[in-house]
């Protein structure tokens, strides 16, 4: 490892040991106390770098800048704090395969686990990389903290070298990004930025320059219950009715049957009995004409059964959830423009994608921050096989001094 490359991986192990999972059903801001502690810790070590009105406000976002040396655009980058509750985040164990030569990488020896280039084939281009793993355990945590991990070295580069040349660098460290509930705290007003990315893709080259129009809905059934001997003409059953609507939904609008930018609805919950049901999904396009009509079809299918079961009463109710933020980011291309050229002078082979979910920077954006998603240099997140590539941290390194580099006026 190069003196920054070690600087990288040194914060991330020191990073991922601090349990941050955070908690979808908690109902405080943020979701768990954890996230705040470590909050404490990178304020700190923001203020002993040198970075300027470092604070960490209400709802545990950290905030801190660097001024601008050279006439530019403000530069925004966020990491979130946060690790998915799918899988643990406690006592994790950093494991570091210097040096990887291709075959498998012992995960748990105990347990069976390995990490084969079958199941994770982005690893064939990591052949001489320094490979960072968790123990079989736990997550390893790499989404979002080396996202973290860079920025903040980064943010030591610029303090340690007045000679290059940047504008201003606002940096945030977020809460619950795994939860989707923390970036809707997020105060725009103190971050100030003309353009931000959050940091927090997966594999190298992979840009999310748009993502899901996201709504749910909740249709609730009332029936008419009777004795079941005597119900001809009369009983409308909830539980029926509940799986006919889900059932009459075509099969080539489901996630399990859709992929890149095709839109699905899910049924998500079912429950019910003969008095009552109550059936919740999501609608998901990248496309909003299309997403409207799904929501008409969906609509459509609930006035059928309305039809089909007088005796019942049915309900829909739709709440929006959050939309695409690729007309933002063309409206204003500066973002994207920054990007793109960032990437072909460092020599990354990129790709443009439309997300198939949501990310912070997808809100931010419709609030009016133009805020593509960046990958970050992790792989496999959310479970125990997921991994890091020091020497593709090193390379989004590069490409943020790039992005920083390229904004000047
Ligand atoms: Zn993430």
């Amino acid at each position: 490892m190069n003196n920054l490359q070690k600087k990288i991986y040194d914060r991330f192990v020191k990073y991922v040991k601090v349990n941050t999972t955070s908690c979808g059903t908690s109902e405080t801001v943020p979701t768990t106390a954890t996230q705040l502690e470590f909050g404490k810790m990178l304020a700190e070590e923001m203020k002993e770098i040198g970075f300027a009105n470092v604070e960490i406000d209400k709802n545990g976002f950290v905030f801190g800048e660097i001024a601008g040396n050279a006439a530019g655009a403000t530069v925004g980058l966020l990491a979130h704090m946060d690790t998915v509750e799918d899988f643990s985040g406690e006592n994790i164990s950093p494991v570091l395969h210097a040096d990887y030569q291709g075959g498998n990488i012992v995960i748990n020896e105990g347990k069976g686990m390995f990490l084969t280039p079958e199941m994770a084939p982005a690893l064939l281009k990591c052949l001489g990389h320094d490979i960072i793993t968790a123990d079989g355990n736990t997550l390893l945590g790499g989404d979002d903290k080396i996202g973290i991990a860079i920025i903040m070295t980064l943010g030591e580069y610029l303090l340690a070298h007045p000679e290059v040349k940047h504008g201003p660098v606002k940096v945030s460290f977020t809460i619950d990004e795994e939860t989707g509930t923390g970036i809707g705290h997020f105060d725009l007003s103190r971050f100030q930025a003309d353009f931000a990315y959050t940091v927090d893709g997966a594999e190298l080259g992979k840009i999310d320059y748009g993502n899901f129009n996201a709504d749910r809905f909740v249709i609730t059934i009332e029936g008419n219950n009777c004795h079941p001997g005597t119900a001809k003409g009369i009983m409308a059953n909830p539980v029926r009715i509940a799986s006919d609507i889900v059932s009459t939904w075509p099969e080539d609008k489901l996630p399990e049957t859709t992929e890149k930018e095709e839109g699905f609805i899910l049924f998500m919950n079912m429950q019910g009995q003969l008095d009552k049901a109550t059936l919740k999904g999501i609608v998901r396009h990248h496309d909003l004409a299309q997403f409207e009509q799904f929501k008409k079809d969906l609509e459509q299918i609930v006035e059928e059964k309305r039809a089909k079961y007088p005796n019942a009463k049915i309900h829909l109710e739709i709440m929006k959830q959050y939309r695409n933020m690729k007309d933002v980011l063309q409206e204003k291309p500066q973002a994207m423009d920054v990007l793109v050229k960032a990437l072909k002078e460092e020599g990354v082979d990129y790709e443009l994608i439309q997300a198939r979910g949501g990310t912070d920077g997808s809100q931010l954006s419709l609030r009016g921050l133009p805020t593509p998603n960046i990958f970050a240099g992790y792989e496999n997140p959310h479970g125990p096989y997921e991994w890091v590539s020091i020497q593709w941290s090193e390379t989004v390194f590069n490409v943020l001094l790039r992005i920083l580099q390229g904004s000047l006026k």
